[in-house]
């Protein structure tokens, strides 16, 4: 397939669909959108705003000010929110906690999911987040759903964090005490939400990546889509 096409890469938090997604894309030469970052940019101007990220109607009131870019690029990527670049602060634990009610705003992911399909079908593109096969893109050349079991996301997480705070990776026990709460309430909330719930399409592929590595990972979606011509 030299055309466009489109692989949507689902499943919850801490499965490493991040890293898998981005190194597809790479492999593919293809372009990288992250919608899990639009919701945490949506979040992250709600808390800016001081606008209470439960208060449906407030949010929505919000959205037709919004001003923010959403990357393509298979690369690092920079972010921004009203021409300012926000760096880490939509990975922090604020933006973590208030993205949960945000993103199960339905006016919030009306509003996202125009944008969304129009950059998912700007080419060549790996789409990574929660809904991607089942709403976004119903009709992806290729879907996975990544997942792994709870206690090896929850690891996979906490390293991520210590990583992007600088400190040390996997040596504070209370903390990943912490992650696995974390990634419960978020998975559960989800998977439990009228709009749009976390679930594999009925015509997805369920990858494991519990007993993987990256690579192998990797090397798996990349195999699924060169079985569907995507090369
Ligand atoms: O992928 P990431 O963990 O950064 O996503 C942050 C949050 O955004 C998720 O916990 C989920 O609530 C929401 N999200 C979503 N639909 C998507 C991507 C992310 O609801 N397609």
């Amino acid at each position: 397939m030299t055309g466009g096409f489109v692989i949507a890469i689902d499943g919850p938090a801490g499965t490493g669909k991040s890293t898998v997604a981005r190194r597809v894309a790479q492999a593919l030469d293809a372009g990288y959108l992250d919608t899990g970052a639009m919701y945490r940019i949506v979040t992250l101007a709600v808390l800016k705003a001081a606008v209470d990220p439960t208060d449906d109607a407030a949010v929505a009131a919000l959205l037709p000010q919004l001003d923010f870019d959403s990357p393509t690029n298979a690369g690092p990527q920079r972010h921004s929110l009203a021409g300012t670049e926000v760096g880490t602060d939509i990975r922090g634990p604020a933006v973590t906690l208030a993205v949960t009610p945000v993103s199960a705003n339905p006016a919030v992911r009306a509003w996202l999911l125009d944008r969304q399909r129009l950059l998912a079908r700007s080419g060549r593109m790996v789409v990574e987040g929660r809904d991607i096969g089942t709403v976004v893109v119903p009709d992806a050349d290729l879907k996975v759903y990544l997942t792994a079991d709870a206690e090896e996301r929850a690891r996979r997480r906490h390293r991520q964090n210590a990583a992007l705070v600088g400190g040390p990776a996997g040596d504070a026990g209370a903390d990943l005490a912490a992650v696995v709460t974390d990634l419960h309430r978020r998975d559960t909330k989800d998977a439990s939400r009228t709009h749009a719930p976390l679930q594999a399409a009925a015509d997805a592929v369920v990858v494991d990546s519990s007993e993987l590595a990256v690579e192998e990972t990797v090397a798996r979606v990349l195999a699924l889509a060169a079985e569907r011509g995507i090369r």
